[in-house]
């Protein structure tokens, strides 16, 4: 039973690396931006609203995230634990997710975050817009707009859970097989010493 936090900027490889893991690992990957893309392919309101944030590189406010999340939670009941992908996306959302943990008595064990520089992260989204189709990875502004957005609120969840003494990083460039076997080893190791 391991609560994860894949943590890093766009394009650093959390969905990709996220799902390998889940597999591996059983749990369950709650992506909140695929839960989004979900809203958005099947119209919904929530989707309407998320697709004005999403199309200008902007968090989607967080009273609707959280909801979104908790009940994506509370539909899957208990597992082998679970792995959160682009969430907490800023400190407040970290708070919402410990006190939501909290109140089940689970916790996050914790957060690895992938070490990836803006050039590489650019370029990697801008390949991934040519086959995903993704409108927000099409568009240079979005783009720097996302990582402004990382770089000002989502890092300091970086030091959030540093300062609880979960939070570690991995070197985030190679091929998805090296890259993979590093989050591995952090996670059989994190696994191991709470036994
Ligand atoms: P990436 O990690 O490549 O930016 P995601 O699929 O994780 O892609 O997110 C796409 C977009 O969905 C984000 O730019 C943001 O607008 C929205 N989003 C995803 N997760 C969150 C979140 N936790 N809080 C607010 N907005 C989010």
């Amino acid at each position: 039973m391991i609560n994860l936090i894949l943590f890093g900027p766009p394009g650093s490889g959390k969905g990709t690396q996220a799902k390998k893991l889940a597999e591996k690992y059983g749990l369950l990957h709650i992506s909140t931006g695929d839960l989004f893309r979900k809203e958005i392919g099947e119209k919904t309101e929530l989707g309407k609203l998320a697709t004005s944030y999403i199309e200008k590189g902007e968090l989607v406010p967080d009273e609707v995230t959280i909801g979104m999340l908790k009940s994506a939670l509370d539909q899957h009941g208990s597992s082998h634990g679970v792995i959160y992908d682009g969430f907490p996306r800023n400190v407040d959302q970290a708070k919402a997710l410990d006190h939501f943990l909290a109140e089940r008595e689970d916790e996050i064990d914790i957060l690895i975050s992938l070490k990836v520089d803006d050039q590489e992260i650019i370029d990697r989204i801008i390949q991934r817009g040519k086959v995903s189709g993704r409108a927000d990875d099409q568009n240079k502004e979005i783009i720097q707009s996302r990582i402004n957005v990382y770089k000002n609120e989502t890092q300091p969840v970086y030091a959030y859970y540093d300062a609880l003494d979960k939070a570690l990083t991995v070197n985030g460039i190679g091929n998805i097989d090296e890259i993979f076997d590093r989050l591995c080893d952090v996670i059989d190791r994190v696994t191991t010493e709470e036994v």
